[in-house]
């Protein structure tokens, strides 16, 4: 009994003290605490059927990444009947939303988890087409935490050709070529040099669609910069802004959707910012809910207007 009120009451001191900021978000202020959350989260996996046998279903399902606990939680929970699948410890999780297939695969952080999780998932679940959704850090002045991305193309910064310079001239990384990530090409049947991948059109209309359905996200079309470096450096980030238009980055997309490319399964990166150090020096991850509840929303619009169920 006392047990109970101590923990109740620890609950009322920790919601009073909070700061108010995650709340004009929308966020749920108790999942702030990233330790907390794992717990919790591991917990509820642990409540999951786990998969026996190999995946069967009469309809190619859509397959929803997130690389963290914090970016797949909501979508997982809003599945009908999940089961869980590991590969190669990959935590896969399929079920049905809205009365159709879906999949959500944990990618885990950065560019070869990303790769090797999504071609595990396309392989073992065949999709009809993979939304990968997360947090980004902002590369556009004008967007705020919270600010959902519908990446219209993604490019990887990290695929470059630095000029030459002498031992000793200093380093100038605006100095650089794109040359670009290598991906299967049906017409000339070869892996060719991409120096950009683009989002599927009916899927980015979708998203469109569903952004001027629902003005209560905040949702702009542009350019994903996917890396493994987290850049904090303010001028480096204007030059990439400047130079490819990029609008935020982060450590998956354009991976996912190199391989995307080579499996010919349609691709779209939607990212929300959780961080923007052009203008702030803030970091909020559980804006990944608000990426999520949008990606539902798509997902739901697909389903419905595209595969017609
Ligand atoms: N929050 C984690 C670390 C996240 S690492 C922790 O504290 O342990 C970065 C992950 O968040 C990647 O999956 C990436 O896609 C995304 N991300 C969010 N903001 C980013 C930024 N500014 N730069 C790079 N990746 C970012």
């Amino acid at each position: 009994m006392m047990k109970k009120f101590f923990t109740v009451l620890i609950a009322a001191l920790l919601f009073a003290i909070t700061p108010a900021q995650a709340e004009d978000l929308g966020v749920e202020l108790e999942d702030i605490s990233a330790e907390k959350y794992n717990v919790h989260i591991e917990k509820f996996y642990a409540t999951l059927p786990k998969a026996k046998g190999e995946y069967k279903s009469r309809v190619r399902p859509i397959l929803i990444e997130g690389a963290m606990n914090t970016e797949t939680e909501v979508l997982i929970r809003a599945l009908k009947n999940p089961v869980a699948y590991r590969e190669m410890n990959y935590l896969f999780v399929a079920g049905t939303y809205k009365d159709y297939p879906v999949v959500i695969v944990r990618t885990e952080i950065g560019m070869a988890n990303a790769a090797a999780s999504t071609a595990l998932a396309i392989k073992k679940f065949n999709p009809v087409a993979v939304i990968n959704q997360g947090t980004a850090g902002g590369h556009d002045i004008a967007l705020k935490i919270g600010d959902i991305v519908i990446g219209e193309r993604s490019f990887d910064n990290s695929a470059y050709r630095s000029a030459y310079s002498e031992a000793g001239a200093g380093i100038d990384l605006t100095k650089q070529e794109s040359i670009g990530t290598y991906a299967y090409d049906t017409a000339t049947k070869k892996f060719q040099a991409y120096n950009e991948y683009f989002a599927d059109p009916t899927l980015f209309n979708i998203a469109f669609k569903v952004a001027n359905a629902n003005k209560n996200f905040n949702v702009v079309s542009g350019v994903i910069s996917t890396g493994n470096t987290w850049l904090e450096c303010v001028d480096y980030i204007n030059f990439l802004h400047e130079k490819y238009g990029s609008s935020c980055e982060e450590m998956e997309t354009n991976i996912a959707a190199q391989i995307c490319q080579n499996a010919g399964v349609p691709f779209i990166g939607i990212r929300v910012l959780s961080d923007n150090v052009t203008n702030s020096r803030e970091y909020i991850p559980t804006t990944a809910k608000i990426c999520q509840d949008f990606v539902l929303l798509v997902v739901e619009d697909y389903i419905r207007d595209v595969l017609k169920r």
